[in-house]
């Protein structure tokens, strides 16, 4: 559905945004990219944004210090965002959306089946900053906003490297350096560049890996002592399940952390013969068809055996495909 920004908050005298739990670059970006557009075509509407703190390699993004991540008690809204989520993955920003006037999801999760009033839900684009680009009316964008959306842009792309790249996203981006922020700077500082801490727990899970399905799995996991060891933060673990999908033969890495007793939360990258939005949603998660994730119930191994099931299912189903297929041409 085609939605007009402007126009749907164009008598709004308070307007929030939110974005999902441990929130990531895309959302971030979005989050941070709505609230400057907002602020600067409503300068008299309250505009307020809230999430989970944000790691501080954000922090550059203009709006950053607006973040109000103690959720407090707030009248209702006339118009509220979700980002990058539906509104069940809010977390304490729930209780804003049941009271709001007005409620809109912009989103690309596969998972997401529309969970406001009005939904754009796009799972063919790469990023919600993408989405959101498309909804914003390009002579109102700045310099500061082109560099959130851009942010958002390159994370959840891999730095426009993952399939979910089309012509159409570089295009995007190419207008967006236009606007001559320090990309080359952002990369580095925001994706690429790790803490000495988050190096040096990349560097153990990976070499604590375990391979399964003949190889074409890979499980790593961060028990909640070992976290309390490094003083890391959920935040410290991003791309560690990015690198271990890196690995030579490797279909589907699932990479998980301790968040309770028995309980783990869990993120899987695969390639085009796992779909593993399918395996996260079948455990009440969601996602996209090559990154997922979940939280799961269980000791370790419980927990692998379980997404193991359902990976190997998969697996067998795309080779019984291209066996098919591969006969087929004969
Ligand atoms: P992660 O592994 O946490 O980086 O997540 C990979 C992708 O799956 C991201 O797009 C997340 O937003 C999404 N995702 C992770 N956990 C969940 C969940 N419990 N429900 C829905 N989507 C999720
Ligand atoms: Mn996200
Ligand atoms: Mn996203």
């Amino acid at each position: 559905m085609s939605l007009n920004i402007l126009e749907e908050c164009r008598d709004a005298g308070r307007i929030g945004i939110s974005g999902h739990v441990r929130p990531d670059g895309d959302c971030v970006g979005a989050c941070l990219g709505l609230w400057q557009y907002l602020s600067k075509c409503f300068p008299q509407a309250e505009v307020k944004i809230f999430l989970e703190q944000p790691a501080d390699i954000y922090k550059e993004i203009k709006g950053f210090d607006e973040i109000l991540s103690d959720f407090p008690d707030e009248a209702p809204f006339d118009v509220f965002f979700v980002l990058d989520c539906a509104a069940d993955r809010l977390g304490d920003g729930e209780k804003y959306v049941q009271k709001a006037g007005k409620t809109i999801n912009i989103d690309h999760h596969v998972s997401n089946q529309g969970s406001c009033g009005i939904n754009v839900v796009r799972p063919d684009v790469g990023s919600t900053c993408e989405v959101l680009y498309d909804l914003m009316e390009p002579e109102r964008l700045d310099r500061e906003m082109a560099m959130a959306i851009y942010i958002g842009m390159i994370h959840d792309t891999g730095v426009f490297q993952y399939s979910n790249t089309t012509p159409a996203t570089l295009e995007k981006a190419a207008r967006l350096i236009g606007y001559g922020f320090d990309f080359p700077r952002l990369i580095q500082e925001t994706f690429y560049q790790k803490t000495y801490v988050q190096a040096q727990i990349m560097g153990r899970t990976l070499m604590e890996s375990i391979r399964f399905l003949e190889g074409a799995c890979i499980v790593s996991a961060i028990d909640k002592k070992t976290m309390e060891f490094y003083h890391a933060e959920p935040k410290d673990l991003d791309g560690i399940v990015n690198q271990l999908r890196n690995i030579e033969g490797i279909e589907c890495a699932i990479f998980m952390y301790q968040t309770g007793v028995l309980e783990y939360k869990v993120s899987m990258r695969s390639g085009e013969k796992v779909n593993v939005a399918e395996v996260a949603s079948y455990f009440g998660g969601g996602g996209h068809a090559r990154a997922a994730g979940c939280t799961l119930s269980g000791t370790f191994h419980d927990c692998v055996n379980n997404l193991s099931l359902h990976i190997e299912k998969q697996l067998k189903k795309w080779k019984s495909e291209h066996d098919k297929r591969d006969n087929s041409d004969f």
